[in-house]
């Protein structure tokens, strides 16, 4: 009896290994996605066109990919994974999930400060679009000049008017984790004590609740990341009009570091099956045509200076002083930065 059983797992086994095979021969990219725009589809399709190359997409969010990638392990069939803001690539990264990839086109495309250190074989994670992080305020109560940096949010005039979402939220560790950059830990953890004392409402919601909450002047001033700003802006509904005409946005920091800017991004999956795909794949994100694709689906700007990407919406928020503080710096302080929120009670 016991022949039957081994011999039918054999032949599994020899079929996996065939398939894995003829997977790893094919013409194909497996691409792990945190990102779903409907002008993502053009963006891929065009990768096909031009390279051949078939595209098989699985997209879910950032926490359930780090659990399915955990679960698959070396066996993986990821090749490219995409990820939104530094705190969660930094952590894939610390993670294993990518491999160094040393690429000319990607070195000359994206800029330095937009990628992960390159320890002499290549950086792990390059950036393809970035997106600032603004001080939306309430028109009627809050005067721009009281909420016009970051640290002006914990200032005791604020009292009682500040929203944000969760501190432990990647968007908010990589906020701080600038901070930390710039600041100190010890200012930093001031910061936070202040910003607990001056809560209109325990940190709840993502960005847009913040900017609702703005509106309807349960909060005087959060922040929120530019794109959830814009898609407000750009939407038709009547009562995202009417949340737009109660709220204001300034650049945080014009006189000082310049506003907090994340991004999206991606690299080569630690055992690709099909690494020269992947390499490709991410190359030919930094062209300029695929830079307008990939910034334009979230309302974003293009990580290569000279890519263009028509957005008017975007382009009405105006011109601002970005902070120059390499994205990899502000990945790796997300550590401390919880450690921070812990200590001020930032929930
Ligand atoms: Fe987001």
């Amino acid at each position: 009896m016991k022949f039957p059983v081994y011999k039918m797992l054999c032949t599994t086994a020899m079929a996996f290994v065939a398939a894995t095979v003829a997977q790893a021969q094919e013409n194909v990219l497996n691409l792990y996605s945190a990102r779903h725009y409907q002008t993502d589809e053009l963006l891929y399709e065009n990768f096909t066109k031009q390279t051949g190359i078939k595209i098989n997409r699985i997209e879910a969010d950032d926490n359930q990919l780090f659990e399915r990638l955990k679960n698959e392990g070396k066996n993986s069939p990821a090749d490219v994974i995409l990820m939104v803001d530094a705190a969660r690539l930094w952590r894939a990264q610390t993670d294993g999930l990518f491999q160094p990839v040393k690429s000319t086109v990607l070195e000359s495309r994206i800029p330095a400060n937009l990628r992960a250190r390159d320890e002499g074989k290549g950086a792990e994670w390059y950036g393809f679009s970035t997106r600032g992080r603004i001080i939306v305020y309430n028109k009627a109560t809050v005067k721009p000049e009281d909420v016009a940096t970051y640290e002006s949010l914990a200032d005791s005039k604020n009292k009682g008017k500040v929203c944000t979402r969760s501190g432990s939220h990647p968007y908010m560790l990589s906020m701080i984790g600038s901070m930390i950059e710039r600041n100190g830990e010890q200012a930093t953890e001031e910061w936070a004590k202040g910003m607990v004392a001056n809560f209109a409402r325990p940190p709840q919601g993502g960005d847009t609740d913040q900017i609702k909450g703005v509106a309807t002047g349960e909060c005087g001033v959060a922040v929120a990341n530019t794109y959830y700003y814009v898609r407000m802006l750009r939407s038709t509904k009547p009562e995202d009009r009417e949340t737009m005409s109660k709220v204001s946005f300034i650049w945080p920091n014009q006189k000082t570091s310049g506003t907090h800017l994340n991004i999206s991004g991606g690299g080569v999956a630690r055992n690709a099956p099909h690494r020269e795909a992947a390499v490709k794949f991410l190359e030919y994100l930094s062209g300029n045509e695929a830079q307008a694709y990939f910034a334009n689906g979230n309302n974003e700007w293009p990580a290569v200076p000279t890519a263009v990407a028509k957005n008017p919406a975007l382009e009405s928020l105006g011109k601002f002083k970005a902070e120059n503080i390499s994205i990899a710096g502000i990945g790796k302080n997300q550590i401390p930065a919880q450690k921070i929120l812990d200590r001020a009670g930032y929930k």
